[in-house]
């Protein structure tokens, strides 16, 4: 028996892999023509400039795979041959670069919002949340491309473990469909790559071990939870099940895109047309029109329906595969009231106000 299997201990080939990754991405994200999209206003004033070019990177990488693979420098099955040696040496490297974040955060002499240490002595606290808000690496915001990698990460799991279905002459609806919607939410995520830079994450978050193990561990290695799942079991999907399922795609698919694009319109032009009409807005700074006038962090409804869908195609036989949408429910919930009590204490009465207009919160007439 392989014991270093059963212990997942990491492999020389597994290290490479992420070498190999991570240098690749490194290298697209600085040479690739991008997109440079200023992030929001820090306390001090300044702006970071985030390259927005995933999209081309992740295509330019799934053509370079495909191309090696065709000319058999590489095989497309190796990340479902090694996904336990890859998470844990994935795991181990965040748990060493959040080490690495810490102690250059301790060290920096940096002033400014992006890099002045954040220390409170406590080195398991300061080790987990981070010690800088936007540390970078030879030039490279490391926040963003954490992120990038996990998604991208998520892609090239699900690809491989496709490959594999296809070499064992064992591909069904089911993965299919959850190849698919997988496929079409993290192109869509990269095509609309500029929308992160004003999330919470990057905005908000301190970069520790918190954050990389989400990016690098989390998002790759327990999206795809569905798809590890279909390699090993059978699911029959009736006709009714898959137009149900492609249903719940789609809606989730319009509430996310859309209600996270009104935002980011909003945001960017308070005068902008939401579904054709001039914006309601509370004390010239809220949304209260289209999705955000139907329930407060109605994004989070759509994400939530979408990341069902997902695990809808491997059929109720098992509670595995729903691992994922239990966990963004759990996490929306709990950053939606954390996001409530920032934005009370950011917009005071203006909050009020918008909370009396739109009294919902996630769910419509519900929550
Ligand atoms: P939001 O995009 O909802 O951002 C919250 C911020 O939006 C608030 O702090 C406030 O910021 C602003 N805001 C809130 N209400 C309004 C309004 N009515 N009008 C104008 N501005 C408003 O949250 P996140 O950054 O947490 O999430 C972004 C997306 O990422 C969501 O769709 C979420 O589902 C998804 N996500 C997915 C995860 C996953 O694991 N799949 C994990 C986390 C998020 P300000 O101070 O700038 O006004």
């Amino acid at each position: 028996m392989d014991l270093d299997y059963l212990l997942a201990i990491p492999s020389w080939n597994s290290v490479g892999i992420l070498v190999t990754f991570f240098t690749y991405l490194a290298i697209a994200g600085s040479l690739i023509p991008a997109k440079l999209v200023p992030g929001v206003t820090l306390q001090d004033g300044s702006r970071l400039h985030y390259r927005c070019n995933g999209l081309l990177s992740m295509l330019l990488l799934a053509l370079l795979l495909g191309v090696g693979a065709k000319m058999g420098l590489l095989s497309l099955t190796v990340i479902s041959e090694r996904g336990l040696e890859l998470l844990s040496a994935t795991f181990i490297f965040s748990f060493l670069v959040a080490l690495a974040l810490y102690a250059a955060g301790c060290k920096s002499r940096n002033r400014s919002s992006s890099l002045k240490p954040y220390v409170t002595g406590n080195l398991i606290h300061d080790w987990w949340f981070g010690a800088q808000l936007n540390p970078s690496f030879l030039g490279i915001d490391l926040k963003f491309f954490f992120v990038r990698s996990g998604m991208m990460g998520w892609l090239f799991i699900n690809l491989s473990v496709l490959a594999k279905t296809i070499q064992s002459a064992t591909l069904s609806h089911s993965m299919i469909l959850y190849q698919i919607f997988c496929l079409i939410y993290i192109l869509d995520y990269f095509f609309y790559e500029e929308y992160m830079t004003s999330t919470w994450d990057i905005i908000a978050e301190r970069l520790g071990f918190m954050l990389v193990f989400g990016d690098l561990v989390w998002i790759p290695f327990t999206f795809s939870i569905q798809g590890w799942w279909l390699l090993g079991n059978k699911v029959e999907l009736t006709t009714a099940a898959v137009i149900a399922n492609c249903f719940v795609f789609l809606i989730g698919y319009l509430v996310f895109r859309g209600a996270n694009k009104q935002k980011h319109d909003f945001k960017k032009n308070p005068k902008a047309l939401i579904w054709g009409k001039p914006p309601k807005v509370v004390g010239g700074k809220l949304l209260a029109s289209g999705y955000w006038g139907i329930a407060r962090h109605c994004n989070y409804l759509g994400d939530l329906l979408l990341a069902l869908s997902f695990s809808l195609p491997c059929g109720i036989s098992s509670p595995v595969p729903y691992f994922y949408p239990i966990y963004l429910l759990i996490l929306l919930i709990w950053r939606e009231r954390r996001d409530e009590a920032r934005c009370a204490e950011k917009y005071k009465e203006v909050w009020v106000e918008y909370r009396k207009l739109v009294p919902w919160r996630i769910l419509p007439y519900f929550y």
